[in-house]
Protein backbone atom coordinates (compact mmCIF):
# COMPACT_ATOMS: atom_id res chain seq x y z
CA UNK A 1 0.00 0.00 0.00
CA UNK A 2 1.69 3.42 -0.79
CA UNK A 3 -0.39 5.64 2.01
CA UNK A 4 0.57 5.03 5.32
CA UNK A 5 -1.44 4.77 8.93
CA UNK A 6 -0.99 7.66 10.47
CA UNK A 7 -2.24 7.23 14.78
CA UNK A 8 -3.29 10.83 15.35
CA UNK A 9 -5.08 12.56 12.91
CA UNK A 10 -3.44 16.19 12.22
CA UNK A 11 -4.09 18.64 9.49
CA UNK A 12 -2.52 21.45 9.92
CA UNK A 13 -3.79 23.64 6.99
CA UNK A 14 -3.50 27.56 6.97
CA UNK A 15 -6.48 28.41 7.79
CA UNK A 16 -8.11 25.46 9.61
CA UNK A 17 -6.42 22.94 11.52
CA UNK A 18 -8.35 19.52 11.98
CA UNK A 19 -7.45 16.44 14.09
CA UNK A 20 -9.41 13.18 15.77
CA UNK A 21 -11.00 13.97 19.29
CA UNK A 22 -8.24 10.64 20.62
CA UNK A 23 -6.18 9.75 18.03
CA UNK A 24 -7.47 7.44 15.22
CA UNK A 25 -8.32 3.87 15.30
CA UNK A 26 -6.69 1.31 13.59
CA UNK A 27 -8.64 1.01 10.54
CA UNK A 28 -7.96 5.28 9.33
CA UNK A 29 -6.02 5.95 6.63
CA UNK A 30 -4.79 9.58 5.47
CA UNK A 31 -3.12 10.58 1.91
CA UNK A 32 -1.63 14.26 1.74
CA UNK A 33 -0.78 15.39 -1.63
CA UNK A 34 0.20 18.99 -2.98
CA UNK A 35 -2.59 20.23 -5.31
CA UNK A 36 -3.90 23.24 -5.63
CA UNK A 37 -1.23 25.44 -4.90
CA UNK A 38 -1.81 23.57 -1.01
CA UNK A 39 -1.53 20.68 0.61
CA UNK A 40 -4.55 18.38 0.66
CA UNK A 41 -5.72 16.34 3.12
CA UNK A 42 -8.08 12.75 2.93
CA UNK A 43 -8.65 10.95 5.73
CA UNK A 44 -11.23 7.90 5.36
CA UNK A 45 -11.50 6.04 8.34
CA UNK A 46 -13.34 2.40 8.49
CA UNK A 47 -12.50 2.01 4.75
CA UNK A 48 -12.68 -1.34 3.08
CA UNK A 49 -10.12 -3.30 1.25
CA UNK A 50 -9.98 -1.38 -2.16
CA UNK A 51 -8.93 1.78 -0.10
CA UNK A 52 -6.49 2.99 -2.58
CA UNK A 53 -8.78 3.16 -5.21
CA UNK A 54 -10.76 5.66 -2.91
CA UNK A 55 -8.15 7.72 -2.52
CA UNK A 56 -7.59 7.65 -5.58
CA UNK A 57 -10.79 8.67 -7.33
CA UNK A 58 -11.28 11.45 -4.58
CA UNK A 59 -8.05 13.08 -5.62
CA UNK A 60 -8.51 12.88 -9.30
CA UNK A 61 -11.64 15.01 -8.99
CA UNK A 62 -8.85 17.82 -7.11
CA UNK A 63 -6.73 17.16 -9.91
CA UNK A 64 -9.57 17.81 -12.43
CA UNK A 65 -10.55 20.96 -10.45
CA UNK A 66 -6.29 22.06 -10.57
CA UNK A 67 -7.09 21.58 -14.08
CA UNK A 68 -9.64 23.62 -15.46
CA UNK A 69 -8.79 26.76 -13.26
CA UNK A 70 -5.09 26.44 -13.72
CA UNK A 71 -4.03 30.29 -14.24
CA UNK A 72 -0.63 29.72 -14.93
CA UNK A 73 -1.46 26.76 -17.77
CA UNK A 74 -2.44 28.49 -20.76
CA UNK A 75 -4.62 25.54 -22.27
CA UNK A 76 -6.23 25.77 -18.96
CA UNK A 77 -10.23 26.55 -19.40
CA UNK A 78 -9.76 29.82 -17.37
CA UNK A 79 -6.85 30.87 -19.58
CA UNK A 80 -8.68 30.40 -22.34
CA UNK A 81 -11.40 32.86 -21.00
CA UNK A 82 -8.80 35.14 -19.81
CA UNK A 83 -7.14 35.13 -23.31
CA UNK A 84 -10.01 35.65 -25.86
CA UNK A 85 -13.03 36.69 -23.49
CA UNK A 86 -12.64 40.39 -24.73
CA UNK A 87 -12.71 40.03 -28.21
CA UNK A 88 -15.36 37.20 -28.62
CA UNK A 89 -17.67 35.00 -26.37
CA UNK A 90 -15.85 31.52 -25.25
CA UNK A 91 -17.38 28.65 -25.12
CA UNK A 92 -16.56 27.03 -22.31
CA UNK A 93 -17.20 23.36 -20.19
CA UNK A 94 -20.53 22.72 -18.47
CA UNK A 95 -18.68 22.91 -15.59
CA UNK A 96 -16.42 25.68 -15.36
CA UNK A 97 -20.09 27.89 -17.07
CA UNK A 98 -21.57 27.00 -13.81
CA UNK A 99 -18.94 28.06 -11.52
CA UNK A 100 -18.76 31.39 -12.92
CA UNK A 101 -22.94 31.90 -13.05
CA UNK A 102 -22.70 30.73 -9.24
CA UNK A 103 -19.62 33.08 -8.68
CA UNK A 104 -21.68 35.72 -10.54
CA UNK A 105 -24.80 35.46 -8.44
CA UNK A 106 -22.29 35.66 -5.07
CA UNK A 107 -21.53 39.08 -6.49
CA UNK A 108 -25.25 40.47 -6.68
CA UNK A 109 -25.90 38.45 -3.34
CA UNK A 110 -22.91 40.78 -1.54
CA UNK A 111 -23.17 43.87 -3.32
CA UNK A 112 -19.71 43.12 -5.24
CA UNK A 113 -17.65 41.81 -2.33
CA UNK A 114 -17.11 38.65 -4.27
CA UNK A 115 -15.50 39.05 -7.39
CA UNK A 116 -14.00 36.87 -9.72
CA UNK A 117 -12.87 39.81 -12.17
CA UNK A 118 -10.60 40.59 -8.67
CA UNK A 119 -8.00 38.96 -11.14
CA UNK A 120 -7.79 42.17 -13.20
CA UNK A 121 -5.32 42.78 -10.87
CA UNK A 122 -3.15 40.40 -12.58
CA UNK A 123 0.51 40.35 -11.13
CA UNK A 124 -0.40 43.42 -8.87
CA UNK A 125 -0.30 41.18 -5.17
CA UNK A 126 1.46 38.47 -6.23
CA UNK A 127 3.39 37.79 -2.67
CA UNK A 128 5.31 34.97 -4.32
CA UNK A 129 8.22 37.33 -5.88
CA UNK A 130 10.93 37.37 -4.11
CA UNK A 131 10.94 41.37 -4.17
CA UNK A 132 7.40 42.20 -4.05
CA UNK A 133 7.21 45.96 -3.61
CA UNK A 134 3.41 47.60 -3.22
CA UNK A 135 1.85 49.23 -6.40
CA UNK A 136 1.47 53.06 -6.33
CA UNK A 137 -2.03 54.23 -6.43
CA UNK A 138 -2.20 55.36 -10.13
CA UNK A 139 -1.24 51.72 -11.23
CA UNK A 140 -4.20 50.73 -8.84
CA UNK A 141 -6.47 52.94 -9.66
CA UNK A 142 -6.03 52.51 -13.52
CA UNK A 143 -7.08 48.79 -13.29
CA UNK A 144 -9.78 49.30 -11.09
CA UNK A 145 -12.70 49.60 -13.95
CA UNK A 146 -11.62 46.34 -14.97
CA UNK A 147 -12.81 44.62 -11.93
CA UNK A 148 -16.26 44.61 -11.87
CA UNK A 149 -18.70 41.21 -11.82
CA UNK A 150 -20.73 43.56 -14.40
CA UNK A 151 -18.22 43.19 -16.94
CA UNK A 152 -18.68 39.02 -17.39
CA UNK A 153 -21.67 38.19 -19.84
CA UNK A 154 -22.91 34.73 -19.63
CA UNK A 155 -24.83 33.27 -22.59
CA UNK A 156 -26.47 29.85 -20.97
CA UNK A 157 -27.69 28.61 -24.29
CA UNK A 158 -24.52 28.63 -25.77
CA UNK A 159 -22.38 28.21 -22.71
CA UNK A 160 -20.39 30.48 -23.61
CA UNK A 161 -18.25 33.77 -21.69
CA UNK A 162 -18.15 37.35 -22.66
CA UNK A 163 -16.02 40.41 -21.08
CA UNK A 164 -17.67 43.83 -21.90
CA UNK A 165 -13.75 45.48 -21.09
CA UNK A 166 -10.63 44.35 -22.17
CA UNK A 167 -7.96 43.58 -19.98
CA UNK A 168 -10.80 42.17 -17.52
CA UNK A 169 -9.50 38.78 -16.04
CA UNK A 170 -11.23 36.14 -13.82
CA UNK A 171 -9.91 33.99 -11.41
CA UNK A 172 -11.65 31.02 -9.39
CA UNK A 173 -9.35 30.58 -6.42
CA UNK A 174 -11.97 32.30 -4.43
CA UNK A 175 -14.17 28.94 -5.03
CA UNK A 176 -12.21 25.95 -6.72
CA UNK A 177 -11.17 25.08 -2.85
CA UNK A 178 -14.35 24.24 -2.05
CA UNK A 179 -15.63 23.37 -5.17
CA UNK A 180 -13.07 20.83 -5.24
CA UNK A 181 -13.72 19.79 -1.68
CA UNK A 182 -17.79 18.58 -2.75
CA UNK A 183 -15.82 16.87 -5.39
CA UNK A 184 -14.32 14.56 -3.63
CA UNK A 185 -16.42 13.92 -1.00
CA UNK A 186 -18.89 13.18 -4.07
CA UNK A 187 -17.36 10.69 -5.54
CA UNK A 188 -16.30 8.85 -1.78
CA UNK A 189 -19.78 8.39 -1.10
CA UNK A 190 -20.60 6.83 -4.99
CA UNK A 191 -18.07 4.53 -3.77
CA UNK A 192 -19.89 3.62 -0.38
CA UNK A 193 -17.13 5.73 2.04
CA UNK A 194 -19.22 6.30 4.69
CA UNK A 195 -16.67 8.47 6.89
CA UNK A 196 -13.80 10.44 5.22
CA UNK A 197 -12.80 14.37 5.99
CA UNK A 198 -11.44 16.03 2.83
CA UNK A 199 -8.99 18.98 4.02
CA UNK A 200 -8.20 21.06 0.85
CA UNK A 201 -6.04 23.82 3.34
CA UNK A 202 -8.69 25.58 5.16
CA UNK A 203 -12.03 23.87 2.83
CA UNK A 204 -12.79 21.32 4.66
CA UNK A 205 -15.93 18.60 4.64
CA UNK A 206 -16.85 15.48 6.76
CA UNK A 207 -18.91 12.90 6.17
CA UNK A 208 -20.02 10.26 8.91
CA UNK A 209 -17.28 10.16 11.86
CA UNK A 210 -13.88 8.94 13.00
CA UNK A 211 -14.05 5.74 14.47
CA UNK A 212 -17.47 6.34 16.66
CA UNK A 213 -15.98 9.79 17.25
CA UNK A 214 -17.26 13.26 15.48
CA UNK A 215 -14.82 14.50 12.91
CA UNK A 216 -13.03 17.82 14.86
CA UNK A 217 -11.87 21.16 13.15
CA UNK A 218 -10.56 24.16 14.87
CA UNK A 219 -10.30 27.54 13.67
CA UNK A 220 -6.00 28.71 13.83
CA UNK A 221 -5.58 31.95 15.54
CA UNK A 222 -5.01 34.48 13.02
CA UNK A 223 -2.17 36.32 15.14
CA UNK A 224 -0.40 33.54 16.86
CA UNK A 225 0.15 29.71 17.49
CA UNK A 226 -3.06 27.47 17.67
CA UNK A 227 -6.02 27.47 17.23
CA UNK A 228 -9.02 30.01 18.82
CA UNK A 229 -11.48 27.08 18.82
CA UNK A 230 -12.58 23.58 18.38
CA UNK A 231 -16.01 21.61 16.91
CA UNK A 232 -17.40 18.61 16.14
CA UNK A 233 -18.66 18.41 12.89
CA UNK A 234 -21.70 17.20 12.23
CA UNK A 235 -22.05 14.40 9.18
CA UNK A 236 -22.06 16.26 6.08
CA UNK A 237 -20.88 19.53 7.20
CA UNK A 238 -18.68 21.80 5.44
CA UNK A 239 -16.33 24.19 6.54
CA UNK A 240 -13.85 27.24 5.01
CA UNK A 241 -11.62 30.06 6.55
CA UNK A 242 -10.08 32.96 5.43
CA UNK A 243 -7.97 35.38 6.37
CA UNK A 244 -4.92 37.79 6.35
CA UNK A 245 -2.30 36.01 7.61
CA UNK A 246 -2.29 32.88 4.96
CA UNK A 247 -0.72 34.74 2.10
CA UNK A 248 0.79 38.01 2.99
CA UNK A 249 3.63 40.49 2.84
CA UNK A 250 3.95 43.28 5.74
CA UNK A 251 6.28 46.63 3.64
CA UNK A 252 6.21 49.57 5.85
CA UNK A 253 4.11 48.07 8.33
CA UNK A 254 1.35 47.35 6.54
CA UNK A 255 -0.31 44.20 5.96
CA UNK A 256 -0.71 43.31 2.35
CA UNK A 257 -2.54 40.29 1.71
CA UNK A 258 -4.42 37.85 -0.72
CA UNK A 259 -7.94 38.74 -0.39
CA UNK A 260 -8.95 41.59 -2.31
CA UNK A 261 -11.70 44.48 -2.04
CA UNK A 262 -13.33 44.54 -5.45
CA UNK A 263 -14.19 48.42 -4.76
CA UNK A 264 -10.60 49.26 -4.07
CA UNK A 265 -8.35 47.10 -5.88
CA UNK A 266 -6.33 46.39 -2.48
CA UNK A 267 -6.16 44.10 0.02
CA UNK A 268 -9.32 44.18 1.78
CA UNK A 269 -9.15 46.17 5.06
CA UNK A 270 -12.33 45.40 6.69
CA UNK A 271 -11.24 44.70 10.43
CA UNK A 272 -11.64 41.15 10.00
CA UNK A 273 -8.59 39.32 10.18
CA UNK A 274 -10.01 36.10 9.95
CA UNK A 275 -13.81 34.83 8.69
CA UNK A 276 -14.97 31.44 8.98
CA UNK A 277 -17.89 29.99 7.91
CA UNK A 278 -20.02 26.88 8.49
CA UNK A 279 -22.42 25.37 6.08
CA UNK A 280 -23.49 21.69 3.95
CA UNK A 281 -22.01 23.32 1.07
CA UNK A 282 -18.48 23.43 0.24
CA UNK A 283 -18.85 26.01 -2.56
CA UNK A 284 -20.93 28.29 0.04
CA UNK A 285 -18.78 27.74 2.97
CA UNK A 286 -15.44 28.80 0.60
CA UNK A 287 -17.32 31.91 -1.24
CA UNK A 288 -18.78 33.24 1.65
CA UNK A 289 -16.10 33.15 4.00
CA UNK A 290 -14.08 35.08 1.35
CA UNK A 291 -17.35 37.64 0.57
CA UNK A 292 -17.60 38.08 4.38
CA UNK A 293 -13.84 38.98 4.61
CA UNK A 294 -13.92 41.91 2.47
CA UNK A 295 -17.65 42.86 3.42
CA UNK A 296 -16.58 43.54 7.58
CA UNK A 297 -18.43 42.44 10.67
CA UNK A 298 -21.53 45.05 10.43
CA UNK A 299 -22.68 44.52 6.67
CA UNK A 300 -21.75 40.53 7.57
CA UNK A 301 -24.20 40.46 9.98
CA UNK A 302 -27.00 42.63 7.88
CA UNK A 303 -26.56 40.31 5.27
CA UNK A 304 -26.98 36.82 7.58
CA UNK A 305 -30.18 37.95 8.48
CA UNK A 306 -30.97 37.42 5.02
CA UNK A 307 -29.72 34.19 4.81
CA UNK A 308 -30.05 30.67 6.02
CA UNK A 309 -27.87 27.98 6.51
CA UNK A 310 -24.57 29.67 7.32
CA UNK A 311 -22.97 29.97 10.33
CA UNK A 312 -20.32 32.31 11.27
CA UNK A 313 -17.45 32.87 13.37
CA UNK A 314 -15.71 36.37 12.65
CA UNK A 315 -12.41 37.69 14.06
CA UNK A 316 -11.80 41.20 14.46
CA UNK A 317 -8.43 43.03 14.14
CA UNK A 318 -8.45 43.29 18.56
CA UNK A 319 -9.31 39.66 18.50
CA UNK A 320 -12.59 40.24 19.36
CA UNK A 321 -14.85 37.18 17.97
CA UNK A 322 -18.27 37.32 16.92
CA UNK A 323 -20.10 33.80 16.60
CA UNK A 324 -23.51 33.28 15.29
CA UNK A 325 -25.70 32.16 18.04
CA UNK A 326 -26.19 28.83 16.82
CA UNK A 327 -23.00 27.69 17.11
CA UNK A 328 -23.19 28.20 21.04
CA UNK A 329 -22.59 24.75 22.64
CA UNK A 330 -20.84 23.11 19.90
CA UNK A 331 -17.54 25.25 19.44
CA UNK A 332 -15.28 25.41 22.81
CA UNK A 333 -13.18 28.79 22.44
CA UNK A 334 -9.70 29.35 23.95
CA UNK A 335 -11.25 31.13 27.28
CA UNK A 336 -8.89 33.98 27.30
CA UNK A 337 -10.97 35.65 24.07
CA UNK A 338 -13.82 37.73 24.18
CA UNK A 339 -16.69 36.06 22.47
CA UNK A 340 -20.04 37.69 21.77
CA UNK A 341 -22.81 35.76 19.86
CA UNK A 342 -25.00 37.25 17.72
P1 LIG B 1 -7.54 30.72 0.48
O1 LIG B 1 -7.60 30.55 -1.00
O2 LIG B 1 -6.21 31.14 0.97
O3 LIG B 1 -8.14 29.58 1.24
P2 LIG B 1 -9.90 32.30 0.35
O4 LIG B 1 -10.80 31.14 0.31
O5 LIG B 1 -10.35 33.47 1.12
O6 LIG B 1 -8.45 31.94 0.85
O7 LIG B 1 -9.70 32.76 -1.14
C1 LIG B 1 -8.77 33.73 -1.47
C2 LIG B 1 -8.54 33.61 -2.93
O8 LIG B 1 -9.71 34.04 -3.61
C3 LIG B 1 -7.43 34.50 -3.42
O9 LIG B 1 -6.18 33.84 -3.41
C4 LIG B 1 -7.89 34.82 -4.81
O10 LIG B 1 -7.57 33.75 -5.69
C5 LIG B 1 -9.40 34.87 -4.69
N1 LIG B 1 -9.94 36.20 -4.34
C6 LIG B 1 -9.31 37.24 -3.74
N2 LIG B 1 -10.15 38.27 -3.54
C7 LIG B 1 -11.36 37.87 -4.03
C8 LIG B 1 -12.64 38.48 -4.11
N3 LIG B 1 -12.88 39.72 -3.64
N4 LIG B 1 -13.64 37.77 -4.68
C9 LIG B 1 -13.43 36.52 -5.16
N5 LIG B 1 -12.26 35.90 -5.11
C10 LIG B 1 -11.23 36.54 -4.55
MG1 LIG C 1 -12.81 31.20 0.64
Amino acid sequence: MFFKKTCFLIYLSAAVVTASVSGCGSNTSKISRPLLGTIVSITISGGPENAAEDFDAAFKEIENVQTAFNLYNPESEISRINKSAARHPVKVNNEVFTLIQRSLEVSVKTGGAFDITFASTGKLWDFSQENFTPPDDKTVKKLLPLISYKNVRLDSNASTVQFLKSGTKIGLGGIAKGYATGRAISALKKRDIKNAIVACAGDIQVIGNNNGKPWMTGIQDPRGKGVIGAIEMQDGESVSTSGDYERFRIVNGRRYHHIINPATGYPADSGLISVTVFSSDPVLSDVYSTAFFVSGLEKTRKLLQTMNGLSVVLVTADMKVYTSADLKGRIVFRNDLEVIYF
